[in-house]
């Protein structure tokens, strides 16, 4: 397998451009602008939507196999391509379960995941009674194309409830179907893992990390999480049953929340590479993306051990609209001792859209959470202005 498609050309993208180089692989793009950051990394891009599955037919006529950096594709059309032979890594059937947050929620529930309590909006007579068992907040999902946030709302209360299933119906009728609505989890921590599984059915997981959000969107990622032996076996387990049972071929991020009394409960599945693995890209002696083009590759996986004891991971957010490079921040931040600056070169910056992430290795002394944090300050107030 040398020519490997790849649905979406953001970062995620982007940054397999160095590993392909390295395994020998050559990489084809489907995406829709000429300005998206993995055009420049790739061999050659199908300029189209990600979902536009004729796009992906020219692609497949070009490519050994293909991979997703963005899921939210058309399954329906794809599957036809994948009747007439266009292999799909991981497979289609693997993303099925996942793409709509209720089904996927289903999905993890009767494999037997932990995952909060949940309901499908589908009728209006019904959401009293599920408030009466969720207890408020509760929180509202939009069941398809959520990502960094957008489209999980916490709510308070009956009336903002009501409030937001109505907004933005012009005829005040409520489409719930569309929303899934959960119990709140006052979650001590969020943690992630990233794990792999390879055409033989060989899984490998990558260290589990503690993720900070802010206003549902991932700021910092600390790797490794200061969690008990117990607690990570726990979360290996949830990642082994999940990609056995969805024969998964490639990488796959999993979100989870851990309570305050040490219980661990899935959150989301991402069925792709993912922002709480980017330190593999500095810290591990194989990235993330490297191993999910040696996954879709048919190539043994390598190790997604540490190669130093701790590191943390920000996130370069934007916070204004401009097409500045930011050329001096990215200096400063360069100059921090064991710092690694990845800048996705994205032509425009905007409020809250992902521009570049910093990655610094820390030092055994340095392992303390509380040190990672203040790296992690001392990142953002080079970062964002006062
Ligand atoms: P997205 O797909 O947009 O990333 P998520 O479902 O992962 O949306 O939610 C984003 C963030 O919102 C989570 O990382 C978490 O901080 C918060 N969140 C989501 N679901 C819950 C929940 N049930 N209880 C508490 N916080 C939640």
């Amino acid at each position: 397998m040398k020519l490997v498609g790849i649905i979406g050309g953001g970062q995620l993208a982007w940054m397999m451009g160095d590993a392909a180089k390295k395994l020998g692989v050559e990489l084809i793009v489907q995406t829709p602008s000429k300005d998206d950051p993995a055009v420049s990394i790739a061999q050659e891009t199908v300029f189209a939507a990600v979902d536009d599955a004729d796009a992906t037919k020219i692609l497949a006529a070009k490519c050994d196999v293909i991979t997703f950096e963005n899921e939210f594709v058309n399954l329906n059309t794809l599957s036809v391509l994948e009747a007439q032979g266009v292999c799909f890594r991981p497979g289609l059937t693997a993303l099925a379960p996942l793409l709509d947050k209720y089904h996927q929620r289903c999905y993890l529930r009767d494999l037997g995941l932990p995952v909060p309590n949940f309901f499908a909006l589908e009728q209006q007579e019904d959401i009293k009674y599920q408030i009466e068992y969720l207890g408020f907040p509760v929180v509202l999902k939009s069941r398809r194309h959520g990502y960094d946030g957008q489209g999980t709302f916490i709510i308070d209360d009956l009336a903002k409830l009501q409030q937001k299933l109505n907004s933005g119906n012009t005829n005040s009728s409520v489409n719930q179907s569309l929303f899934l609505l959960e119990e709140f989890i006052p979650f001590e921590r969020e943690l992630a893992i990233i794990a792999a599984r390879s055409v033989n059915g060989e899984i490998v997981t990558y260290p589990v990390v503690e993720t900070l959000q802010e206003q549902q969107v991932c700021r910092r990622v600390i790797a490794p999480a200061n969690i008990t032996p117990d607690q990570i076996a726990v979360i290996e387990a949830i990642a082994h049953t999940l990609l056995n049972s969805l024969q998964v071929v490639g990488v796959f991020g999993i979100e989870l929340f851990l309570t305050a009394d040490g219980k661990v409960l899935v959150n989301e599945i991402a069925p792709r590479t993912h922002n709480s693995g980017h330190f593999s890209l500095d810290a591990c002696e194989t990235s993330q993306f490297e191993q999910q083009l040696r996954a879709v590759c048919g190539l043994p996986l390598t190790s997604p051990a540490l190669h130093c004891p701790a590191a943390v991971m920000v996130n370069l957010l934007g916070y204004e609209n401009s097409h500045s490079d930011y050329q001096h921040q990215r200096q400063q931040l360069a100059e921090i001792p064991h710092a690694h600056v990845h800048w996705y070169e994205k032509a425009e910056s905007r409020p809250g859209r992902k521009l570049g992430h910093v990655t610094v290795l820390l030092e055994q002394q340095n392992r303390k959470t509380e040190n990672a944090i203040s790296i992690a300050q001392t990142i953002e107030s080079i970062w964002y202005p006062a």
